[in-house]
């Protein structure tokens, strides 16, 4: 048995998103069966849609900022129940025994998580190979895969921290950012902007590094103490060797050189953003001040549930823009133009009209 499944899916690197039904596994014993309220469109969702990393498989079904209300459970499922409100990240499956699966650290599984699109899907049980998003009104996850989204946040809203959330929580988080520290977010997109509400409320100094004036006002209304516009030079170099951490979410890969020099002795800068090569990179800057350059990739369940209880405790959501179903290739091209304060929302129930 399978369920039948109404979403959106584009056909190749240079065609739009189009209605696109398909069909889900029924759920297994360990399986939760989640009717989707809301998407979250993330710039990965842009990225693979267009085959701009070369590993897109068509049709494909973006959406890994998942939040909805379960309607069904296996008779193993023991963490939720019926109408329970969850959400489902980037992953829903991965190896489950190696070192860091037992760790809680999925995203690093040793024999390749299963990403929540596009990925080969090793349960099966329907006639695709891969798996199908968010961008969806059904999903049947595992209910290890399955986060619970506190009754305090609003649902819509809630939906980017399955992604822009964790993926930068969870750098500050393993970087140790808090009290004392000068921490710079470099770009205020939908992961920037949940970088600076972090590190604001982890304690620290933040920095909004941005290209865009306009978006200066925004950045400390969202937390940030100061903001720097990384396309003036003399800005720049006045505010070299002075951060303890930098967070990068540039989308494209780019000069790094003139954002590590900002780092002090021993600072770090992680990039989450450029999934492609780094254009230049001068060892001189590393060598001399003892900095360093490390990568993040969105977080395991564990913490990613973490995540959602600080929001809850600090409320916490995203800023976020809602769009229907069928004016989601307009939100692409915004996305892309930095043109969305700070994140678009697919309202799933828009799927139905
Ligand atoms: P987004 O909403 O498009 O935000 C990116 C921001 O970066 C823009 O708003 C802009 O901010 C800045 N920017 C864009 N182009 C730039 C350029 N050429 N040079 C300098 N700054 C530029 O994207 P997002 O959803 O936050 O995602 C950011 C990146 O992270 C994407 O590549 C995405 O695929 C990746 N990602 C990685 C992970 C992970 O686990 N590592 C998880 C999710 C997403 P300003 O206007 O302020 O400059
Ligand atoms: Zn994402
Ligand atoms: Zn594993």
């Amino acid at each position: 048995m399978t369920i039948n499944v109404r979403g959106y899916a584009t056909h190749s690197a240079t065609s739009e998103l189009v209605p696109f039904t398909f069909e889900r596994r029924d759920p297994r014993p360990s399986d939760v069966m989640i009717d989707i309220l809301y998407c979250g469109v993330c710039h990965s969702d842009i990225h693979s849609a267009r085959n701009e990393w070369g590993w897109t498989h068509y049709p494909f079904v973006p959406g890994h900022e998942i939040v909805g209300r379960v309607a069904a459970i296996g008779n193993g499922v023991s963490k939720y129940k019926v109408g329970d409100l969850v959400g489902v990240g980037c992953l829903v499956d991965s190896c489950r025994h190696c070192a860091s699966c037992n760790e809680g650290l999925e995203q690093y599984c040793d024999n390749g998580f299963t990403g929540t699109y596009n990925d080969e899907d090793k349960i099966g049980g329907t006639p695709h190979k891969v798996t199908f998003g968010g961008y969806s009104d059904k999903i049947t996850v595992d209910e290890r895969f399955v986060l619970r989204v506190p009754d305090n946040l609003a649902p819509a809203a809630a939906a980017p921290l399955l992604c822009a959330g964790i993926t930068t929580y969870s750098p500050l988080r393993h970087w140790k950012v808090g009290p004392g520290q000068k921490v710079g977010i470099i770009g205020l997109g939908g992961l920037g902007h949940m970088g600076v509400k972090f590190a604001h409320a982890m304690g620290a100094h933040v920095v909004m590094i941005t290209t865009s004036p306009e978006k200066g006002q925004d950045a400390k209304k969202l937390g940030a103490d100061e903001v720097l516009l990384s396309k003036d030079t003399n800005a720049m170099t006045a505010a070299q060797n002075s951060f303890d951490f930098l967070l990068n979410t540039i989308p494209v890969g780019h000069d790094v050189d003139p954002y590590m020099a900002l780092l002090k002795r021993d600072g770090s800068m992680v990039v989450v953003g450029a999934v492609e090569p780094l254009k230049k990179v001068n060892g001189l800057l590393f060598i001399f001040r003892r900095r360093s350059m490390a990568g993040s990739l969105i977080g395991g369940l564990p913490e990613t549930q973490e995540m959602l209880d600080f929001c809850s405790k600090y409320n916490i959501t995203c800023d976020i823009e809602m769009v229907a179903m069928k004016d989601v290739n307009k939100a692409y091209n915004r996305t892309v133009k930095g043109d969305v304060k700070y994140r678009f929302v697919i309202d799933m129930a828009s799927l139905k009209s």
